[in-house]
Parts: C-alpha cells; sequence; structure tokens
C-alpha cells in the first residue's frame, strides 16, 4: 500500500527525493515557500503548496500529521529547518527526517526531535569510497 510522504523544501536534494519516492508509486505533497519551485515539481509529485514550515497554522491546514513521514530538505535557513523540525514533532508526525548542513545542525535537528539526520555531503562521500572498495566495481 502507498504510503504518504511530505517533503519540505523542493531544492536538488528535497526534488530528488520527493521524485525517486513518486516514481515508486507512493503519495508525496511537496511544499515551499517559494512558488516558481512548488510550479516545477508538478511532475514529480503527487500535491505541491506553498506554504511556510515554520509557520504551525500552515502546517495544521495542509494536514501534515496525517503523513507517514516527512522530510525536511530545507539547509540553507538553519533557523527554519530547526523550527519546522520542532513543531513537526510537536504537531505528532511520527518519522521527522531532516538534511543538516554541519555537525551542529546536525546535533540540534536531533535535539528537537529528529528520526533521523542526514548529512548529504557526508553520506554521499562515504557510499561513493564504500563503491570504490566494493570487490563488485570494476576498477576506476
Ligand atoms: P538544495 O541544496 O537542496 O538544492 P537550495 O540550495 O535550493 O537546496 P535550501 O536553503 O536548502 O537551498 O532550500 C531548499 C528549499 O527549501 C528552497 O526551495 C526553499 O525555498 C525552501 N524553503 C526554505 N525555507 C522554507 C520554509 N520555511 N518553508 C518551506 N520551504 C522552505
Amino acid at each position: 500500500m502507498a504510503k504518504q510522504y511530505a517533503v519540505i523544501g523542493l531544492g536538488r536534494f528535497g526534488s530528488s527525493v520527493a521524485a525517486r519516492l513518486y516514481e515508486s508509486g507512493q503519495e508525496v505533497l511537496g511544499v515551499d515557500v517559494n512558488m516558481e519551485r512548488v510550479e516545477d515539481s508538478n511532475e514529480f509529485v503527487t500535491h505541491a503548496v506553498i506554504a511556510d514550515s515554520t509557520d504551525p497554522e500552515s502546517l495544521k491546514a495542509i494536514g501534515i500529521r496525517n503523513f507517514d513521514t516527512v522530510i525536511v530538505a530545507i539547509g540553507n535557513d538553519i533557523q527554519a529547518s530547526i523550527l519546522s523540525v520542532l513543531l513537526l514533532k510537536e504537531l505528532g508526525v511520527k518519522k521527522v527526517i531532516a538534511k543538516a548542513l554541519n555537525k551542529l545542525h546536525g546535533q540540534v535537528l536531533e535535539k528537537v526531535g529528529a528520526d533521523w539526520v542526514i548529512f548529504p555531503e557526508r553520506d554521499m562521500g562515504i557510499r561513493v569510497a564504500h563503491q570504490l572498495l566494493s570487490p563488485n566495481v570494476l576498477n576506476f
């Protein structure tokens, strides 16, 4: 059965998470404050809305607590990212995944309740190294 995901922040990271989930047949709501980003996401999300995730009333209006998993893909605005995670957990979202820009940002995200913190550059670097070290991979 399809799960319901919301992706907040439709930059490169958020868009690629949303698109992959959508391609796999999941229900994906895209959320961004930026109207252009919301319009551009129409091909790879089920629905998209313009909303500010630091505003509790907007989150309630979206019905955010009905989503199985919410991905906070806001990076550069650290304050918005932290506040969004805090509000999502307070509103009762079970699983909140958040992208961190650096170690300290990641620690704060964990403190405010993020269930899984992702460090895209670090995690991708580790993955590339694993691939290179894997005996099944052709030599580069
Ligand atoms: P990426 O590195 O994934 O390409 P980016 O460089 O566009 O992202 P970020 O600051 O990480 O920049 O923002 C990702 C998206 O989050 C942007 O499209 C931005 O409009 C959106 N965003 C920022 N703050 C909020 C907010 N409070 N509510 C909803 N969306 C937001």
